[in-house]
């Protein structure tokens, strides 16, 4: 079977949202920002810190830093080998924390073993968190202050939806995942008043009890549960428009590299019963990426008005 094509609009059932394409023109856009801000003097910088060899985290770390540049920014990776203690990222941190070319500051998760991710966090400036993960920018985005940083998968599919002119307000949303990366951020997000907002939520997680009976009620479901195809045809409202957050890699025999990428939701099945749904891949991946480098440039543009 072949990916689905994101450009293209599907045979019967779902229009598909092309994450790849908004992805570029938000990427046009926030170039644009950077080229205004170089003219006043100041170059967005984004800091990826790479602690170990992880394949994947490689993979997710080199293509920030590429698109980064793409867009204009200073784009630069540290790499710390993994037996790196936890009082060296600190100090690492820190000095990143000081350096004023610096506007954004990312560690790649996960971490090794001996290093707390939360302790970490806390140490990012908040106000170059652009990965919106310290305390003090996920408090913001609960109590509704707009002048934080929002996670950047949550922010794309917010994003993606009013792009679409999906009416949130007043609508059923049901987000299967309750992680501090996507879950909670997105439930967050969408229970705000406001224009891509204003919704019903509900979270479901892995103790919920009938799943389906939960999303069947969804206008808008959003599935981040890191299961392959969980969400089938039959736990979809028919009209629904489904956003699906998964990335999952399974095994394939008809591809050279033997393995293939499926989202958390059965797409053949659900599409014939939504009204919009994001393809994986093509989705919501390339949505996340546009966001960092769109809170990079929020991040250096606060310097001036600072
Ligand atoms: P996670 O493992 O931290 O959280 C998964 C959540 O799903 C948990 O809260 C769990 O309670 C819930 N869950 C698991 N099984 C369930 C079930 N059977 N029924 C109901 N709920 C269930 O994962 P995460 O970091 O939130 O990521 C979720 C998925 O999204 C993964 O596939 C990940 O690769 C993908 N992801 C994609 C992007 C992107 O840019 N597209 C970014 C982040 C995560």
């Amino acid at each position: 079977m072949s990916d689905p094509s994101p450009s293209a609009p599907t045979r019967e059932g779902a229009r598909l949202i092309d994450g790849t394409a908004l992805a570029k023109r938000i990427r046009a856009e926030v170039a644009a920002d950077v080229a205004a801000l170089r003219l006043r003097g100041v170059t967005p910088g984004l800091a990826v810190v790479l602690v170990g060899d992880d394949p994947a985290s490689g993979v997710y770390v080199g293509a920030k830093e590429r698109a980064s540049r793409e867009a204009g920014m200073a784009g630069d990776t540290i790499r710390l080998p993994a037996n790196a203690s936890q009082s060296e990222l600190l100090a690492l941190v820190e000095r990143l924390n000081r350096d004023e070319r610096v506007h954004g500051i990312l560690v790649q998760m996960p971490l090794p073993a001996q290093i707390d991710p939360d302790t970490v966090i806390r140490h990012i400036r908040p106000d170059k968190d652009v990965d919106g993960f310290h305390p003090v920018n996920v408090g913001k985005l609960l109590i509704g202050h707009t002048d934080g940083f929002v996670p950047c998968t949550p922010a794309g599919v917010q994003r993606m939806l009013v792009e679409h002119g999906v009416a949130t307000r007043g609508a059923e949303c049901v987000v299967i995942g309750r992680s501090t990366i996507v879950g909670k951020p997105m439930a967050a997000l969408l229970m705000q008043a406001g224009a891509g907002a204003d919704a019903t939520v509900t979270i479901c997680h892995s103790r919920t009890r009938d799943l389906a009976s939960h999303t069947r009620r969804a206008d808008i479901l959003i599935v981040a549960a890191g299961r392959p195809r969980m969400v089938t045809a039959d736990m979809v409202k028919p009209g629904a428009v489904v956003i699906d957050v998964g990335m999952n890699r399974i095994a394939d025999a008809t591809t050279a590299s033997g393995t293939r990428l499926v989202g958390d939701v059965d797409f053949e099945g659900v599409r014939l019963v939504a009204s919009l749904i994001t393809p994986v891949p093509g989705g919501v991946g390339p949505m996340t990426i546009a966001m960092l480098l769109h809170n990079t440039v929020r991040a250096a543009r606060r310097t001036l008005d600072a």
